[in-house]
C-alpha cells in the first residue's frame, strides 16, 4: 500500500488575451503588479484554510496552471513554492514542480528565475509552429516566439520539458500538422501533450461554428492526425502513456497521473477543482469546485470563506465508473486487484456484461487476472468504450 499523498494544482487566471476557443477560468488583458500581489495573498489564505483536509499527506506533485502562471513574478512563484512546501513538509524526493509557460519575451526572460524558484518542469504552450494555424487559433504568439522559448528553456537548464500541440485546428491540413511534428521531433522534448480542438459552448469559436464560419476537421481527418502523431512521437521514444499524452520512459507527468488514478488533488485559485480524500460522510472522496469569478474569489478568501461553490460527495457508482474509464485512458490500464481493494470486488462484479461485449467487439483486452486495457481500435473509439461504464447517478451529488 503506498503512503497517502497529495498533489497540488495552483490556478493563475491571467492571460495577455483570451483565445477564442478557451473556456478556462481566465481574465484577459494581462495583470497589474497590485493584482498579482493580491492574488498570491489570496492563494496563501486559501491554502491555510484547506491544508487540513490533506494533513499528513506526502506532497507528490506541484503544478502551476492557468491562464498563464508565468505572468507572475519569479519571486511570487518562489513564495508559493515555499508556502506549499511548508504546508506539506513531507515531500517526494525530486518533487515534480511544473509551470505552464506561453511563448513571449517577458516570460522567456524569467525562465532562469523560475528555475531558481524551484520549478523543474515546464509545460510550454507551443500549440503549432505554423503562423497561419496560430493566427486562426487567435494565439498571442507566432511560431518564432515558440522556437525562442524552447531554446531559452534549455539554456536555463530545464531538462524536463513538455510541449502542448493542438491538432484539428480550423483549416489545419495533415501536412501542416506533419510539419509541426517534424519540428517537435527535431527539438526532442521529454513530454508532449496533444489536444484535439474542442469547440466549447459559449466561446467565440462556438458562435463562428454556428454561423458556419469555422472550418473544422471531420473525424476521419482527426483520426489520421492521431496516427501521424503516434508515429512521429514514437520515432523519438515518446510513448502514448495516456490517450493524448506522450513521454520518454520515466518522464510521465506525476501530476496528470494523479487524475487518472483518482488520487487526491488540492486545487487552489479561481475555477480550480479539488479531489478531497475519502473521509467521514464521503467514503469515496469529494469533488470541490472553486468560484470562477476573480472578484468573488478575492472577496471570499479575504473574508475567510471557502472559495468552493460546490461540493460533490462521490457516490460509489460514480467513483467506480470514473476509476474504470480514467484508467482505460492510460497505457497500463485498470489494475483489477487495486480496483477490488477500493470497492470490495473486481470490475466484473459490476461490469461483467459491458466487459464481455467490449472484449467481443475487439475494443477491450482482459488479462487472466481481470486487468483491463483498451485495444488499438478501442483507443480510437474511446468515447464509445467510456460510455459503457458511465452509470446514471441515483444519489443527489451536491450539498
Ligand atoms: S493562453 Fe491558454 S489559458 Fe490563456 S486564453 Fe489562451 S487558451 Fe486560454
Amino acid at each position: 500500500m503506498s503512503e497517502p499523498s497529495v498533489g497540488v494544482y495552483v490556478h493563475i487566471p491571467f492571460c495577455d488575451r483570451v483565445c477564442p476557443y478557451c473556456d478556462f477560468a481566465v481574465v484577459g488583458g494581462g495583470v497589474s503588479a497590485d493584482m498579482q500581489g493580491r492574488y498570491v495573498e489570496a492563494l496563501c489564505q486559501e491554502l491555510a484554510q484547506r491544508r487540513d483536509a490533506f494533513a499528513g499527506r506526502r506532497l507528490d506533485s506541484l503544478y502551476f496552471g492557468g491562464g498563464t502562471p508565468s505572468l507572475l513574478a519569479t519571486g511570487q512563484i518562489a513564495q508559493l513554492v515555499r508556502s506549499l512546501r511548508e504546508a506539506f513538509p513531507e515531500a517526494t524526493a525530486d518533487l515534480e514542480v511544473t509551470l505552464e509557460v506561453n511563448p513571449s519575451t517577458l516570460e522567456r526572460d524569467r525562465l532562469p528565475g523560475f528555475r531558481e524558484a524551484g520549478v523543474n518542469r515546464l509545460s510550454i504552450g507551443i500549440q503549432s509552429f505554423d503562423d497561419q494555424v496560430l493566427k486562426r487559433l487567435g494565439r498571442a504568439h507566432l511560431a518564432d516566439e515558440g522556437r525562442k522559448t524552447l531554446a531559452a528553456a534549455r539554456r536555463a537548464g530545464f531538462d524536463n520539458l513538455s510541449l502542448d500541440l493542438l491538432f484539428a485546428a480550423p483549416g489545419q491540413s495533415l501536412a501542416q500538422l506533419e510539419a509541426d511534428l517534424q519540428e517537435t521531433v527535431a527539438f526532442a522534448p521529454e513530454h508532449v501533450s496533444t489536444y484535439e480542438l474542442v469547440v466549447e459552448a459559449g466561446t467565440p469559436f462556438a458562435l463562428a461554428d454556428r454561423r458556419g464560419q469555422l472550418e473544422r476537421a471531420d473525424s476521419d481527418a482527426a483520426a489520421d492526425m492521431v496516427e501521424a502523431i503516434d508515429a512521429a512521437l514514437g520515432s523519438i521514444g515518446l510513448a502514448a502513456y495516456e490517450l493524448t499524452n506522450y513521454a520518454l520512459s520515466g518522464r510521465e507527468s506525476a501530476h496528470n497521473q494523479r487524475y487518472w488514478k483518482r488520487e487526491p488533488v488540492l486545487g487552489l485559485g479561481v475555477g480550480a477543482w479539488s479531489s478531497d480524500p475519502a473521509g467521514e460522510g464521503a467514503p469515496h472522496g469529494a469533488r470541490l469546485a472553486n468560484t470562477r469569478s476573480l472578484p468573488d474569489y478575492l472577496d471570499r478568501t479575504q473574508r475567510g470563506d471557502p472559495a468552493s461553490v460546490s461540493r460533490e460527495v462521490l457516490a460509489a457508482s460514480t467513483a467506480r465508473a470514473e476509476t474504470v474509464f480514467l484508467a482505460l485512458r492510460t497505457q497500463v490500464g485498470l489494475d483489477a486487484a487495486r480496483f477490488a481493494r477500493g470497492f470490495g470486488g473486481p470490475p466484473r462484479t459490476w461490469y461483467g456484461g459491458e466487459i464481455d461485449e467490449l472484449v467481443r467487439n475487439g475494443l477491450l483486452l482482459e488479462s487472466p487476472e481481470g486487468d483491463l486495457r483498451v485495444s488499438a481500435r478501442g483507443r480510437m473509439l474511446m468515447d464509445l468504450v467510456c460510455e459503457r461504464f458511465v452509470e446514471v447517478v441515483d444519489e443527489v451529488p451536491f450539498d
